[in-house]
């Protein structure tokens, strides 16, 4: 268990001594921090303005890091849930979200069903050179008229010869711009709600159209509008169980809000180290600022707000791993970190004064109004903090 002094370390190593993490996991920590700060993090802001290329993709896929948990039959690293969490903590390193997320999308969200309910010619054809960091591909769920409530798909997937027709549109798809394939819920059975979608492997092709979305954060992604106009997807396209698309958003979920809960926890901890220092070395009415109670007691709160997200994440991650089915213990950190990050973010920027509100100065402040703005997506995105609670509400028999 990490101790208050573990945690209020000034150096970002807290995370290191945690039970759940080996010594291999470790040396893995540490070949994928060296690699975030030498190839990523100095371009962070230079990617804010164009999002990142898709040169990380394939740089990833060199050094094995998009399919660390994945089979090595398929191209992975055979490794455990761990060894994916760990790439998680360690891409907060390049301080942006956006980065971060843009992989994560790739790695944790669409990659994921291929494997769980692909056949073995889908996985040899977007799972192995989707680990590779050759092909990107996004996971496209939501529409303008179906976010929350995702029985209202309109995206219709028409039987045809050979396949399905499909028509409709997508949004604020992460990755949608570029990816080479949707992996994309449709409405196969329109009037039976969930019981009526399915996933097909669209290919960009004839009929798709994408375009960027610009947005508050996560500049470095990008994020986008597709329509669909009478795309041909052939039979073998179809992702698990026709109709069953249902239960293939249910059992990526916890994952991929494990995820999200575990990338806040190393965004925040990282956040809290340098306000931490910045407030140790910036001087006001003649002393450092964290001299002045206020701001320590703030720092203290902050340090406190991390620690208890990194627990309550780590608790619901164990579970997880031990075959649980811990529904209570992931919405519960999903919902928890993600407003806690936003809150931490914010004050980390208001400890900042002038320096935090100033973009793209080069300077060490740099990352501040950058974090500010991507935290806010968390409460939204994966499940929204009103979606948390009403799954709360059930399992808690409300
Ligand atoms: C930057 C970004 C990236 C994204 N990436 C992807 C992606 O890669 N793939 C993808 O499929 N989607 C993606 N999304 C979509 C995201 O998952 C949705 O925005 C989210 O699910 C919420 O849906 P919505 O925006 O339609 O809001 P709505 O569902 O319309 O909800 C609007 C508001 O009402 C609240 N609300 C809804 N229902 C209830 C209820 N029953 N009780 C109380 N309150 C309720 C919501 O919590 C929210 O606050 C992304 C979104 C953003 C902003």
């Amino acid at each position: 268990m990490a101790t208050a002094e573990s945690v209020l370390k000034p150096d970002h190593q807290a995370k290191r001594k945690h039970f759940i993490f080996t010594d291999e996991h470790e040396q893995l920590r540490e070949s994928i921090r060296a690699f975030v700060t030498k190839e990523l993090a100095p371009h962070a802001e230079e990617w804010e303005e164009t999002t990142f290329p898709d040169s990380v993709f394939h740089r990833m896929g060199e050094l094995d890091l998009l399919g660390l948990d994945k089979p090595e039959e398929y191209g992975g690293q055979g490794g455990d849930y761990f060894t994916s969490l760990v790439l998680g903590e360690e891409m907060t390193g390049a301080n942006s979200g956006g980065l971060a997320m843009g992989v994560a999308v790739h790695t944790d969200m669409a990659m994921p069903p291929i494997l769980a309910f692909g056949t073995e010619e889908q996985k040899e054809r977007y799972l192995t050179p989707g680990l590779r960091g050759e092909l990107i591909a996004a996971l496209a769920i939501t529409e303008p008229d179906a976010g929350s409530d995702v029985a209202s798909l309109r995206t219709r997937a028409r039987e045809v010869d050979g396949g399905w027709l499909v028509n409709g549109s997508k949004t604020y798809i992460t990755g949608g711009v570029r990816a080479d394939v949707l992996v994309c819920a449709v409405a196969t059975k329109p009037e039976s709600g969930h019981q009526g979608i399915s996933f097909l492997l669209i290919d960009r092709g004839e009929g798709v159209h994408s375009s960027a979305l610009r947005k508050l954060g996560w500049h470095a992604s990008d994020t986008a509008e597709i329509g669909l106009h009478d795309v041909f997807v052939p039979e073998e396209n179809l992702l698990g169980a026709l109709h069953g698309g249902f239960y293939l958003i249910m059992a990526n979920f916890q994952w991929e809000r494990l995820a999200m809960a575990l990338g806040a926890v190393g965004a925040m901890q990282i956040a809290w180290e340098r306000t931490a220092q910045f407030a140790r070395d910036r001087q006001a009415f003649g002393r450092p600022l964290s001299g002045h109670q206020a701001i320590r007691h703030k720092l203290a709160d902050m340090a406190t707000s991390v620690h208890t997200c990194r627990c309550v994440t780590h608790d619901a991650l164990r579970r997880f791993v031990a075959g649980e089915d811990p529904l209570r213990e992931v919405t519960m950190a999903k919902l928890l970190t993600q407003r806690a990050s936003f809150e931490l973010m914010d004050q980390c920027l208001q400890i900042h004064g002038g320096a935090g509100y100033m973009r793209g100065d080069g300077g060490p402040s740099a990352w501040v109004e950058r974090a500010a703005r991507d935290a806010r997506l968390g409460p939204i995105g994966g499940g929204s903090d009103e979606i948390m609670r009403e799954i709360l509400g059930r399992v808690l028999d409300l």
